[in-house]
């Protein structure tokens, strides 16, 4: 998995203390200087009242600032399963790379078994994972490489079907029908920092699958280098706790 932000909103904090600051005040913003925006806000300098006001809002559930920065992030190489699972959220704009198009032509059934084209869940080698809902617990080493050999098999034995049936003259968009849900996809996607952080409220939570809440972590790295006062005090002050962003 690979992620990396495409694009994002400049001085995305400013954005959301000039909209916060909009709703107290009787003079047009547009007209005020960030400096005048601020000056009633507590602390010495300007990234000081940054922090008050951006830490004020997220304790006090005042999320309608932070929908207007937004960030669009490239994903490489998440199962379709996670896809799956990351555009259930209805405020996110997705770009799915279409198996009606991409017909997997470059990927050499060699690495198939050996984890290229689908993405290989750590319980497939890990012996001490325990994903929800397991039957049973941890497992021996034998057990575990039977794991990994049925999985890599599995995911061979539907490429080569696939490449049969376009052989055979079949289009892309059905043939897709026999290969796995663990099979890779690229998507682009962008959100406002509010939903950025629902979804985080959301998948990097311990109760998410695995998949999902590494793709999440990655995100929040980006976005606390993007908008660095709000994450840095949504990471210690809000995520995991009660004041989330959405019921
Ligand atoms: C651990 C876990 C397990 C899950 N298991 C399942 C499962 O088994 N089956 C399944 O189908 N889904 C499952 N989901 C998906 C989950 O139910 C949500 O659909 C998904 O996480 C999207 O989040 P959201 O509901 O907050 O909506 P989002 O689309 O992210 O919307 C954000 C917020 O906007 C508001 N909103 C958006 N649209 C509406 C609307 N139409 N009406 C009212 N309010 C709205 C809500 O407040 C919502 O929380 C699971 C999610 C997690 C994290």
């Amino acid at each position: 998995m690979n992620v990396r932000l495409l694009e994002a909103t400049e001085n995305p904090e400013e954005v959301i203390c000039r909209a916060a600051r909009n709703d107290y005040m009787s003079a047009f913003n547009a007209d005020m200087s960030f400096e005048e925006t601020m000056a009633t806000v507590d602390g010495d300098d300007v990234e000081a009242k940054k922090r008050t006001l951006i830490g004020h809002l997220l304790d006090h559930g005042h999320f309608g600032p932070f929908e207007h920065p937004y960030a669009t992030f490239a994903v490489e190489g998440i199962s379709r399963s996670c896809m799956a699972q990351l555009t259930r959220h209805r405020h996110v704009s997705f770009d799915v790379q279409s198996m009606r198009y991409v017909t997997l032509d470059d990927v050499d059934p060699a690495d198939v078994e050996a984890g290229e084209l689908a993405v290989v869940p750590p319980s497939a080698s890990d012996p001490d994972w325990i994903g929800r809902n397991q039957r049973g617990g941890a497992v021996d080493e034998e057990t575990v490489a039977r794991r990994a050999a049925v999985f890599g098999r599995s995911i061979r034995r539907s490429v080569e079907a696939y490449r049969e049936l376009l052989d055979l003259g079949m289009p892309p968009e059905d043939a897709r029908f026999v290969l796995p849900i663990g099979t890779e996809v690229n998507v682009v996607m962008t959100m406002n920092a509010r939903m950025l952080m629902h979804v985080a409220d959301m998948r990097a939570a311990a109760d998410s699958q695995w998949e999902i809440r590494a793709l999440t972590e990655r995100v929040l790295d980006l976005a606390a280098e993007w908008c660095p006062v709000t994450f840095d005090h949504y990471d210690e002050h809000v995520m995991g706790r009660k004041n989330r962003l959405a019921p």
